[in-house]
This record gives C-alpha cells, sequence and structure tokens, in this order.
C-alpha cells in the first residue's frame, strides 16, 4: 500500500516537472528565463525522460553525470534509478529551481560548472568513489559533438552515454562507418564505442520547441578499440582532414587538410592498399588506421 502510494506521489512529481504551466511558473518565481543561447528546451513529454533513465545502465550500484538538468526532469528520473546523480549545470539561475523541484531526492548533487571545463576526473574520483560511471543527458544542441568527444576523449571510467542529440546528428553518429551517411564524428566515436539508435522524439515534446527534431542514442563504450592506430592524434587529424571536403576525393582533402604534398598523400593511399579516387564516406576505422600508419611514417 505504502509503494503504491509512494509510486503515484512520483508519477504526480513526474506530470507536475513537465508541465507547462508549472516549468513557467517556477521559472518566473525564481527569476529566470529560457536562455536560448544555452540551449535550453526543456523536455514536456513525460514520456521521455523514464525511458531514457531505463536505458541510461544506471542502476543502484552505477551512478550517473547528468549534463544540464534544466529544472530537473530527467534528473528526478535518474535519481530513481540511481545509486547516484550528479548533474553539472552552467546557468546559476537554475540552480534555486533545482533546489525546489528536486527537495525529495536525497542522491541528486548539483554542480554549477561548465560542464567541457569540469575535472570530470575529480567528480568521478570524489563524488563515486572511482566507479565507472554512466552518462545521460538532454544536451544543449550547441555543443552536441564537443560534450560528446569531451567524454569520450578524456579516458574517464564510462560505462555508456545515453544522451538526446539532433536526430541528424543522431543519425550520423549511429550510421554504418563506409556507409554514405557517415561522417568524421561518425568514424571518430565508432573508435571509442559502439552506438545504438534508441528512439526519435519530436521537437513538440519540449518547451519552447526548436526547429528541429532529437533523437535518443546509446554510445556503449568499448572495453578496446576495434583499431590500434600507431599515432592516435595524427588518425583523428586524417580523419577530419578527410571529411572536410565531401565533394573532394579522400586523396586532395587529407593533402589540403594536412597541408600535404599530393603525390606523397597518394603515395600513402597506393601503400594502404586503399583506390585513389576513394571517398572519405567509403572508408571504415581499418581504412583510416591503416592509412593514418603509413603517412605517419612518411612524414616522420
Ligand atoms: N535536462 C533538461 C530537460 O531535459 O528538460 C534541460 C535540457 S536543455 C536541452 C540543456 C541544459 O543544458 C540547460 O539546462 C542548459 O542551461 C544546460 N547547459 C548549456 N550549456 C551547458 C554547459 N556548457 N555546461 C553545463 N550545462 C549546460
Amino acid at each position: 500500500m505504502i509503494n503504491v502510494k509512494l509510486c503515484v506521489l512520483a508519477d504526480i512529481k513526474m506530470s507536475r516537472l513537465s508541465d507547462i504551466s508549472y516549468i513557467k511558473d517556477v521559472m518566473e518565481r525564481h527569476g529566470t528565463a529560457f536562455s536560448k543561447a544555452l540551449g535550453q528546451n526543456f523536455l514536456i513529454n513525460p514520456s521521455i525522460c523514464p525511458k531514457m533513465a531505463e536505458n541510461s545502465g544506471a542502476d543502484e550500484n552505477t551512478g550517473v553525470i547528468e549534463v544540464g538538468p534544466g529544472i530537473g526532469v530527467l534528473t528526478y528520473e535518474l535519481s530513481k534509478v540511481a545509486k547516484k546523480v550528479v548533474s553539472i549545470e552552467l546557468d546559476k539561475r537554475l540552480l534555486s529551481v533545482l533546489e525546489e523541484t528536486l527537495s525529495d531526492c536525497s542522491n541528486v548533487k548539483i554542480i554549477n560548472d561548465d560542464v567541457l571545463k569540469a575535472d570530470i576526473n575529480k567528480i568521478i574520483e570524489e563524488e563515486f568513489g572511482g566507479e565507472k560511471v554512466c552518462v545521460c543527458a538532454n544536451l544543449p544542441y550547441y555543443i552536441t559533438s564537443p560534450v560528446i568527444m569531451h567524454f569520450l576523449e578524456g579516458n574517464f571510467p564510462l560505462k555508456a552515454l545515453t544522451v538526446m542529440v539532433q536526430k541528424e546528428a543522431a543519425e550520423r553518429i549511429c550510421a554504418k562507418p563506409g556507409s554514405r551517411e557517415s561522417g568524421a564524428i561518425t568514424i571518430s566515436i565508432h573508435y571509442y564505442c559502439e552506438p545504438e539508435l534508441l528512439f526519435k522524439v519530436s521537437r513538440g515534446s519540449f518547451l519552447p520547441a526548436p526547429n528541429v527534431d532529437s533523437a535518443v542514442i546509446k554510445l556503449n563504450i568499448r572495453e578496446k578499440p576495434p583499431v590500434e592506430p600507431k599515432n592516435k592524434e595524427l588518425f583523428f587529424k586524417v580523419i577530419k582532414a578527410a571529411f572536410s571536403q565531401r565533394r573532394k576525393t579522400a586523396v586532395n582533402s587529407v593533402a589540403s587538410g594536412l597541408s600535404l604534398n599530393k603525390a606523397l598523400v597518394t603515395e600513402a593511399f597506393e601503400k594502404a592498399n586503399l583506390p585513389i579516387d576513394i571517398r572519405a564516406e567509403k572508408m571504415d576505422l581499418k581504412n583510416f588506421s591503416n592509412l593514418s600508419d603509413v603517412i605517419n611514417e612518411i612524414i616522420q
């Protein structure tokens, strides 16, 4: 009976946090307003956050880092499934709002910081005892790729990232490397993890509604990358350069992107057993790894 009561109360709370009049009221009472510059489109579709939390990989033994809690609608759901939630919010004006909306969530800690500047290793060490954590967020569109790459490149102890991003970005990230839909982000992300597109979310699920639809993706961190380029920094530079001018052949894009002689780059493609007229989107991780190894040798 008590459990049923608690569930009903939790459901009421959840639906309140996604209720338009409540969101407007709580923001007004705390003297804050939606910031377009900070990508503040808050979720008002109550079915999304429980699904994100369920899929996040967080549980009673695993903590979660959230980026940008807003008024706390996803934070609230995460707090129900995770051992602990640490949410990093840049907008100082939302801190008192969160104090009110998450007052009954004892396992939530809010950190006022820019996620790209926050010391994630320190947070994992101090808040989660250095244990592997999950990341779950409805990401602000203006920094989607930088935030994802920040977590992936940081070599932090992570299990998975479950994030809401623009639908087109989700499709690009989850495309098969070597397919027409792939881009530099596809190859870079597949190096670190196995991505999956979980579900699409319409623009009407947010307040204010953005001009684009969204999707939730899950990036399952690999134990070990599928390729081992000799020079990791060069490997990523080659990927970026190859995709920088999609209409050109990869030889031309790599030569101009890395400021290398075209004859030298052509020789590298031949040595890596790649056709000299290949385009970047036809290349997979192994192709890029082989190519960057050859370029690495040539430019030594
Ligand atoms: N999680 C809430 C939701 O789903 O309704 C809000 C998501 S909203 C798309 C993005 C949130 O990220 C906002 O609360 C915004 O203030 C915050 N934010 C923007 N830039 C940030 C940054 N660099 N570091 C941390 N939080 C940021």
